[in-house]
């Protein structure tokens, strides 16, 4: 590449991170410029699912910022190699042969409904940790051993948890390992629909072609099919056809295999015959690596405490981890300033006042002591270790007060009380919850002790708890 192109690049990424930084990715400096002619900038881009992305997502962005960047008019377009034409067809099946030799040439229905793969969602940016390690190494193995180390391989676990990015590493690996595998990924609701269409119109051997003459067939959120009994019986008979030739079957679910209502039961004993595995929470060690990684894909830098304080915020799932991580990140660019902790907390909802101003939530302080006081407990007790009953009850109030009250995450609730783990003060938030709805002394209680509060609180604009119980 020329000083000249190399320089027109560096300023179109510059001109990109400022406006467009969502679509920024730290392998955007492996994109090569071939050159410049008639007003066409072409851009060589070897890896078929990243040059997918950029042909889908980043065209007219790349246009702008080439444009913006040499004060010329031309147009970007993403190419496979600087000899090749243009190649706009990069499909995920691109052979009209499977692997066992059969001809399956084209059928034209279905494919363009394809999902198509996010160059995200590989296993170099999967973290692992304690939550995900058991799927981590069978969506591995079950690439290296095409139909031969788990099949089917079922991966289950609540939203945002990284089913869908497991499922596509295995698709982007296998691409990648055996490139004439043919590899069918699609949702569950996209089978159904193409299921349905080729009822209606009579062309169910377009659809067994389609679906049976795969080598790896991946189907995300396969609990969709619950209740939808006629396209289980026709996914019973393609699994079954698939399986026997040994060829490969991976599905993800919200529940395990046993736990999706109204799914016949021959599908259930299907999916439990080969390797389930659940995908659980992360703990707060990934998801700090989980943000450092995201920060990196996006080529975003991030001081070290800001990682450590959103994830001892935000323990849900990993899509708000990365929402939080978008906003810091839109938050710094609207106000021209640099990532720091401050403003971290600032962007995620958390007023930060300068010193000695006053803010509108209770400080764990004010909690800790109108509890102190209100149980006559001692305040060493309530953090200590004893586990005697006059004191469990005040801590569990403690607990329930500061996830209504704060914005403080389980973590650090139970840091404040003893450096308590974050399932013992979800305990304490569910016990108080429960027993006060039957409870009519402790629900007086603990009105009397949000009333005064509500009082105490140095600013009264703060009328709506700001936690979540
Ligand atoms: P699900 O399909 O389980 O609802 P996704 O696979 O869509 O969840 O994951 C949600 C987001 O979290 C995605 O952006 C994904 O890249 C990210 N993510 C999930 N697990 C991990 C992980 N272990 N490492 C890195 N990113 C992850
Ligand atoms: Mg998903």
């Amino acid at each position: 590449m020329s000083m000249a192109d190399q320089e027109l690049q560096q300023k179109m990424y510059a001109y990109l991170r400022r406006h467009h930084p969502e679509v920024c990715r730290h392998w955007f400096d492996q994109i090569k410029i071939a050159g410049v002619e008639g007003g066409l900038l072409r851009l060589v881009v070897n890896e078929p699912v990243r040059l997918k992305y950029l042909q889908r997502a980043c065209v007219a962005l790349f246009t702008e910022a080439a444009q913006a960047a040499s004060g010329r008019l031309m147009t970007v377009r993403f190419v496979a190699s600087d000899v090749e034409k243009v190649d706009t067809s990069v499909k995920l099946d691109r052979s009209s042969k499977n692997s066992l030799g059969e001809d399956v040439s084209e059928t034209p229905i279905l494919l363009d409904e394809q999902l198509l793969l996010s160059p995200d969602y590989c296993f170099d940016a999967f973290v692992v940790g304690p939550g995900n390690r058991l799927a981590h190494a069978a969506a591995v193995a079950v690439t290296s051993k095409l139909g031969r180390a788990y099949n089917p391989f079922f991966v289950h676990g609540a939203v945002g948890l990284g089913k869908t990015h497991l499922l596509q590493s295995i698709c982007q690996s296998t691409l990648r390992n055996q490139p004439s595998a043919r590899i069918l990924y699609i949702s569950c609701n996209t089978f159904m629909d193409a299921f349905l269409e080729c009822v209606k119109v009579g062309r169910m051997s377009d659809f067994r072609n389609r679906f049976r003459n795969v080598d790896l067939l991946v189907i995300d959120d396969i609990h969709f099919l619950s209740k939808r009994e006629q396209t289980q019986e026709e996914f019973f008979h393609t699994f079954n056809m698939l399986h026997q030739s040994g060829r490969q079957i991976v599905l993800s679910s919200d529940a395990a295999p046993s736990d999706i209502p109204d799914l016949e039961e021959r599908l259930v004993s299907r999916f439990n015959s080969g390797l389930v595995a659940r995908i659980d929470r992360p703990c707060y060690e990934t998801r700090v690596s989980i943000l450092k990684a995201k920060a990196k894909l996006h080529d975003l830098v991030l001081p070290e405490d800001v990682p450590a304080y959103v994830a001892a915020r935000i323990d849900s799932n990993i899509r708000e981890l990365e929402g939080a991580l978008t906003k810091i990140r839109g938050f710094a660019l609207a106000m021209g300033r640099p990532i720091n902790l401050d403003l971290a907390k600032e962007a995620l909802g958390v007023v930060v006042l300068a010193p000695g101003s006053k803010i509108n939530q209770p400080s764990m302080q004010t909690i800790l002591d109108s509890v102190v006081r209100y149980y006559d407990v001692k305040l060493t007790d309530l953090v200590g270790k004893r586990r005697h009953k006059s004191v469990v009850l005040p801590r569990q109030v403690c607990m329930w007060l500061a996830r209504r009250h704060t914005r403080y995450s389980l973590e650090e609730i139970g840091g404040y009380l003893g450096g308590r783990d974050h399932t013992t003060v979800l305990h304490a938030v569910r016990t108080v919850t429960a027993r006060s709805t039957m409870d009519d002394s402790l629900r007086a209680d603990v009105a009397r002790l949000e009333e005064g509060l509500t009082k105490n609180q140095d600013l009264k604009t703060a009328s709506q708890p700001v936690g979540k119980v």
